[in-house]
């Protein structure tokens, strides 16, 4: 018998932790859990590490690990706890463990999804910011470790599918041969057909009210802002080495088609499926085999229509910046999403209007771009830019 795969998931507690748990139950000869690590929900990491018999977890502070503890209760023996931020970057490369779900929400999980690659893992890979902030970086690491790299957003999971295969679990240096374009679907999210001048009152209840996908809520007021398709295009410009114009954008409101590759013969291949993260997490956790999910049956008689629109970029400010920053590099892409992270969070807490988080990033690539040009070849680098990025962003929307 195969030993299983030892598996740690950065990020336990949120939407794809908890879906990556799910697929992982289903398959117990096949997958063991090593680490889970959580911010701020210590009763349900405590009840997932009961679950999974987790051999560890990493929380960020001491006052956590006390509320661990006390979740824990029973007498059974406890997990190992493992406290701070450095705690999530050992875990990530801890030898103990293979295949690491890098599934934090925001830059805030970068240096743990690095020390994953550079730790040679099978990294799964969500925390789409982590790429947005430090492709070059991230894919060099996974180049020069010999890490195996499996998208986990769906479009992206999709687009790795219709590639041909030969070594696609690592990094790409070039566009894959015959490929002659991506092209990303887009849901549209709660506000397609609505103008983006009439959205000043949208509350973040609305905003994380997707038609289709149940996902946290960053990742969903991105959603309907369509910030998270910008995101995407940046995200497949580095884990297919594909020039960006080469990468296209069709909205897609049945999110049944994950997305497409065009090949130079014309021919289309696409990744069809229901929204439900299991389809892409239990593919990058069975790669190169398939293994069973938990998600049913896709009745295309049932969705009766597939419709495609072209996206309008006058109505979509987002994603018209996210063009515009990955066209002026890395430095803008940084200030792009520290600037969406700053923004989304006053959103949600109700301190800033829908429309005001196009208004903020637009500012903070305003200021970027007056920046004298530094290195970013580091992580420190680009630590660095990201927290200069969220200041100006923050003066952007108290101003
Ligand atoms: P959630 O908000 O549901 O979960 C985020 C996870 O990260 C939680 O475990 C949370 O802990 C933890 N976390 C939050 N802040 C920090 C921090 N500062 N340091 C360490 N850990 C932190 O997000 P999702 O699961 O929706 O998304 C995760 C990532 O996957 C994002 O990058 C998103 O863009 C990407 N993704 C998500 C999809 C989805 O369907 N949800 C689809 C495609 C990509 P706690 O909850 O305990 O506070
Ligand atoms: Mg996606």
């Amino acid at each position: 018998m195969v030993a299983p795969i030892s598996v740690t998931i950065l990020g336990s507690t949120g939407s794809i932790g908890q879906n990556t748990l799910d697929v992982i139950a289903r398959h117990p000869s096949r997958f063991v859990v090593h680490t889970l690590t959580a911010h701020s929900r210590m009763d349900l990491l405590a009840k997932q590490a009961f679950d999974s018999k987790a051999a560890a977890v990493a929380v960020p502070t001491e006052a956590a690990a006390e509320r661990f503890k006390t979740a824990w209760g029973s007498t059974l023996k406890r997990p190992v706890i493992r406290v701070g931020a450095q705690a999530l970057v050992e875990v990530a490369s801890d030898p103990a463990s293979q295949a690491v779900m890098a599934a934090i929400v925001g830059s805030a999980g970068l240096p743990a999804a690095l020390a994953a690659a550079q730790a040679g893992k099978r990294v799964l890979l969500a925390n789409k910011e982590a790429l947005v902030a430090a492709g070059s970086i991230f894919m060099a690491a996974v180049r020069d470790a010999g890490a195996e790299l499996l998208p986990i957003d769906s479009e992206h999971n999709a687009i790795f599918q219709c590639l041909p295969h030969h070594d696609r679990a690592s990094a790409p240096t070039g566009p894959a041969a015959g490929v002659r374009r991506l092209i990303l679907t887009a849901s549209g999210g709660p506000f397609r057909n609505q103008r983006w001048a009439d959205l000043a009152q949208v509350s973040p209840e609305q905003a994380c009210a997707h038609p289709n996908w149940s996902m946290g809520r960053k990742i969903s007021v991105d959603s309907a802002t369509m910030l998270n398709k910008g995101l995407e295009v940046i995200e497949a410009h580095h884990l297919f080495a594909m020039p960006p114009e080469r990468i296209s954008v069709v909205i897609h409101p049945q999110s049944v088609v994950h997305s497409m590759v065009e090949y130079a013969d014309g021919s289309v291949l696409a990744q069809l499926g229901q929204p439900d993260m299991r389809t892409p997490i239990a593919y990058g956790l069975g790669f190169p085999e398939r293994i069973e999910s938990g998600v049913g049956m896709l009745e295309l008689a049932l969705a009766g229509r597939l419709d495609f629109a072209q996206p309008d970029l006058e109505q979509l400010p987002c994603l018209a910046l996210s063009f515009q920053a990955l066209q002026a590099g890395q430095g803008a892409c940084i200030a792009l999403n520290a600037a969406n992270e700053v923004a989304v969070a006053a959103f949600l807490e109700r301190r800033l209007a829908y429309t005001a988080i196009a208004e903020v990033i637009h500012a903070t690539l305003d200021w970027q771009s007056g920046q004298p040009n530094t290195s970013l070849s580091s992580l420190d680098d680009i630590i660095a830019l990201d927290e200069r990025s969220r200041s100006a962003a923050r003066r952007a929307a108290t101003g």
